[in-house]
């Protein structure tokens, strides 16, 4: 039987797995919560609610109908995604399987506003170890996180190279981290360098010199595990077609994570064409 994973159960996402789960695609969404739905107190805007409905309750509502069809739901966070004879969706301790996939994560911050990060992405600054580890062969490098995320790329990277740092920005660290990586807990004030990055200041004062940032910010968000299959990505959004799919073959993307009208029936939309091209893709 055909193997689809959502990762992301907010309205794109159950929307996605409810198209597939009717058309006998062995549908697992893969989410760590709510997502946006979570901050969402009243809603009023919504087909069919004539009484406000909260978020959490229309998050409730929707996996429940989406369950009672068969659709497996997985508590986790994903920390990657790679492509090879399949799709492998990675957790913190699981690595899961599947024929076709689709990205509704939502919309999130790619990495926190820092100077010249933007400038020396792809001359230094990656979004993606295990595509660009490779480059930093025995070299500085730092990775920019504080949870689950960043432990992911400090083990993609530990391999290739032993000067591994890790920057938290001054954020809370939310994860086990191995002894052996060095924290910094600073805040940064640039990334600096000349046509590539060489170093990153801090606001105290600080400055350590680098020839890699791998950026792993808080959850990987939609742009950041898109980019690691090599997708096309515009900003904080993905490239799709009107019918969701991505430019790699068997990769689609619903929800807010492409961007336009940031709202649920939009969401419930995508959700809708990404699931029908999932299984057309699957029964092709
Ligand atoms: C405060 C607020 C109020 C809003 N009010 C309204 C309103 O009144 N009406 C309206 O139409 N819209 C409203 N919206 C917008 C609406 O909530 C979003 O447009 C909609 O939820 C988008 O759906 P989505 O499925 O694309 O993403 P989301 O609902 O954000 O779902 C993303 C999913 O991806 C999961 N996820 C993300 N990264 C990972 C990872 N690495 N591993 C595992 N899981 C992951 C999340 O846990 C979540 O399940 C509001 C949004 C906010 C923030």
């Amino acid at each position: 039987m055909e193997r689809l994973i959502i990762i992301g159960s907010g309205p794109a996402g159950v929307s996605a797995a409810l198209y597939a789960v009717r058309a006998g695609i062995k549908t697992t969404v893969v989410s760590r919560g709510a997502g946006a739905l979570e901050k969402t107190e009243k809603i009023e805007n919504y087909y069919g609610f004539p009484e406000i409905i909260s978020g959490k309750e229309l998050h409730e509502r929707g996996i429940a109908g989406a369950k009672r069809l068969g659709v497996e739901f997985l508590t986790d966070e994903v920390v990657s995604v790679e492509k090879s004879d399949a799709f492998y969706v990675k957790t913190p301790d699981k690595l899961l399987a599947a024929d076709a996939l689709i990205l509704a994560t939502g919309v999130s911050k790619l990495a926190p506003e820092i100077q010249g990060l933007e400038e020396f992405e792809g001359r230094g600054v990656s979004y993606c170890a295990i595509c660009d580890g490779f480059f930093f062969k025995e070299r500085r490098v730092a990775v920019l996180g504080t949870g689950e995320n960043a432990i992911n790329e400090i083990n993609e990277l530990k391999n290739i190279t032993s000067d591994i740092t890790l920057l938290t920005n001054g954020d809370e660290i939310t994860a086990e981290f191995p002894d052996w990586v060095n924290i910094i807990s600073d805040e940064i004030e640039a990334v600096r360098g000349t046509g590539k990055i060489s170093s990153v200041s801090f606001k105290n004062g600080q400055t350590i010199s680098l020839d890699g940032l791998f950026i792993a910010y808080k959850t990987a968000g939609s742009t950041a595990l898109a980019k690691k299959l090599g997708a096309k990505t515009d900003g904080r959004f993905i490239w799709t077609d009107e019918e969701m799919n991505t430019n790699i073959s068997g990769l689609f993307a619903a929800g807010d994570c492409r961007g336009g009208l940031l709202q649920i029936s939009k969401a419930v939309y995508d959700g809708a064409a990404a699931g029908t091209s999932a299984v057309k893709y699957l029964k092709k």
